[in-house]
């Protein structure tokens, strides 16, 4: 079975910046599954894997337009130290907070003085990403895969595609509620939301 629409997909991949450097890897975490065609992952990485089958190697290249967008300035703001109450807030720290862009995940660029910078742009935003990857599995998608919009296997609910941080609508990660430490909470850069999940707990049925 060639990768589609509607199938479940199970890839290998490591993810290296333009110098070379890894990025991520699945490594130890076991192929990254998804469902095609449903934006579980950036969409670059997901027009590279399309036609292959079980066994296919291949490096997909991803320009920022196709993986976590253009670097903007517009996506840093100011808020005085104040705003972290009892907190006491350090440069590279993240959270997620909602902004007029809704919820983002935000990271604390610079400290001055009273004032903290926040930078709401993905910590692979402007990057182009160079990714190695391995199809481990293509299966058809189940029809409650489909109208959840993400697999169900290998990490639960959510093994594929919430999304915490863009908003992705749908999903059962969705809701701010479930990122409180919760389905949201990894990391997984391949996936086109802020958190990868796999940690269950999001309130899918399956
Ligand atoms: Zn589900």
């Amino acid at each position: 079975m060639r990768v589609a629409k509607e199938t479940v997909v199970a890839i290998e991949y490591t993810l290296k910046d333009d110098q070379g450097n890894i990025i991520d890897a699945s490594g130890d975490r076991g192929p990254m599954e998804y469902l095609h065609g449903a934006q579980n992952i950036i969409p670059g990485l997901e027009q590279g894997v399309e036609g292959l089958v079980a066994g296919d190697t291949k490096s997909v290249l991803v320009p920022p337009q196709l993986g976590y967008g253009e670097y903007s300035d517009k996506l840093l703001q100011q808020v005085p130290l104040s705003a972290f109450g009892a907190n006491t807030p350090q440069v590279g720290m993240r959270f997620h907070a909602e902004t007029n862009l809704g919820m983002r995940v935000l990271t604390i660029k610079k400290i001055e003085g009273e004032e903290v910078t926040l930078d709401g742009n993905h910590e692979l935003a402007g990057k182009t990403l160079h990714f190695d990857i391995k199809v481990v599995s293509v299966r058809a998608a189940e029809l409650t895969e489909l109208s959840h919009g993400h697999p169900h296997q290998a990490g639960g609910c959510c093994g594929g595609g919430c999304g915490s941080g863009e908003g992705s609508g749908g999903g059962c990660c969705s809701s701010e509620e479930g990122s409180e430490g919760g389905c949201c909470s990894s990391e997984q850069p391949a996936q086109k939301s802020e958190g990868g999940c796999g940690s269950g707990g999001c309130g899918c049925s399956h």
